[in-house]
């Protein structure tokens, strides 16, 4: 046999054997503990429906009535619930009820393609309509919020530093809203809630900070993160406590560190036209507070008329105009290019404070630790951790 035929043996044999080696040493993934007791927070998964349907893997759900002293026990692998007329209908009975809770005895439930522990809480919001809240241990909702917001692959650092600010922004959320029907939103109006089964990263990440939340001044507050500062975060006032802006110079890979969008005129004049009572504009500019944020936009019309329209409103209408995120932060300038307006901007996220999610990534890919990580975007900020509580209180 060839030379040629015995060296390429010889190669896929060592190939083969260095695969086979590699495999073998790759370390297992470990078991995860289970999260221990913590307190519940409201996650609203749905306003204004009138019709639900949800589907249990444990064929066993206590469905609970107002003043009833026990519950009903529904057994099948789904449900259909409507609102009508003022009452709650389901298995061929109607009951002129405000609210009702569900709890699967497995603790698990699927709605609308997705999957989520904890108990369900139908809450009336009209004779044909009502919300769908998700009651859910704060461990298992900060998990999938660190889902929703990151990308699982990223550093876990960086995952920790999320998970401790995700905790932080639902506790201020729990203790501020108690009058309310429910603490959070399940998306981004308050944190990305994920509802697909956690990611074992994203666990460990959970796990690993377990109970450890912020507090400015020993006081909880409004952990603000955002997606990409581009270059700085700004100071917020809480109370009489100050959080102030950092020079972030960490995320510059970030796909959204720098953005350009032109606008036509013509489009500009349509999204805008609520705020300058039909005139037709000749150019912008912008205003910027003492941070540098844009603060107004100024609108010049073509008799040289002024309005001053506030940077957040004028972010919004060209938002919902378009139907996306085309001014995607407050740091923007503005110039013009014949029949359209350009706008340069930095970063991703309207308000501009705390966190920035794609700095926390560099800082993680560069071995920081998730403290480092806290301590740069929340400098005043001190960590606590929440006392264990037991199991059902
Ligand atoms: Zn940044």
């Amino acid at each position: 046999m060839s030379r040629f035929f015995w060296t390429f043996f010889i190669i896929l044999c060592l190939s083969a054997s260095a695969y086979l080696l590699f495999d073998i040493i790759k370390p297992a993934k470990t078991e995860l503990a289970p999260f221990a007791p913590s307190p519940e927070v409201r996650v609203q998964l749905k306003s204004n429906t009138s019709q639900v349907h949800f589907s249990f893997q444990d064929h066993l759900v206590e469905i609970w009535l107002p003043e009833a002293d026990r519950p009903y026990q529904w057994k099948g692998d789904a449900i259909t619930i409507s609102r009508e007329s003022g009452e709650f209908k389901f298995s061929n009975s109607a009951y002129p009820i405000e609210r009702l809770d569900l709890i699967p005895k497995g603790g698990r439930f699927e709605y609308n393609d997705g999957t989520y522990p904890g108990n369900l809480r139908l809450i009336s919001s009209g004779d044909d309509s009502m919300q769908v809240i998700n009651i859910v241990e704060l461990e298992p909702y900060v998990a999938r919020v660190v889902d929703g917001e990151m990308y699982s692959h990223w550093p876990l650092e960086t995952l920790k530093a999320q998970a401790i600010a995700a905790r932080t922004f639902a506790l201020y959320q729990k203790k501020w809203r108690q009058r309310k029907e429910f603490d959070l939103y399940a998306s981004s109006r308050s944190q990305a809630y994920s509802d697909e089964n956690t990611s074992y990263r994203s666990r460990q990440a959970t796990l690993d900070t377990q109970g450890v939340f912020l507090s400015l001044n020993g006081r909880l507050f409004l952990s603000y993160y955002l997606n990409t500062c581009g270059g700085k975060t700004f100071p917020f006032k809480f109370g009489s406590s100050k959080s102030s802006g950092v020079n972030c110079g960490h995320c510059n890979e970030s796909p959204f560190y720098q953005w350009q969008v032109s606008i036509s005129l013509n489009d500009l004049n349509s999204a805008l036209q609520k705020h300058i009572s039909a005139a037709k504009i000749k150019t912008l500019r912008t205003a910027l507070d003492q941070n540098g944020k844009t603060s107004k936009v100024i609108i010049i019309t073509a008799k040289n008329k002024e309005f001053k329209l506030d940077a957040l409103s004028f972010r919004r209408s060209l938002n919902q105009f378009f139907q996306r995120e085309k001014i995607k932060s407050l740091v923007f300038a503005i110039s013009q290019n014949k029949e359209n307006i350009i706008i340069d901007g930095k970063g991703w996220g309207y308000h501009g404070y705390g966190l920035c999610q794609y700095g926390a990534k560099a800082m993680g890919e560069k071995f920081y630790s998730c403290l480092d990580i806290i301590s740069t975007y929340y400098p005043e900020a001190t960590l606590t951790r929440l006392p264990p509580i037991s199991p059902g209180s």
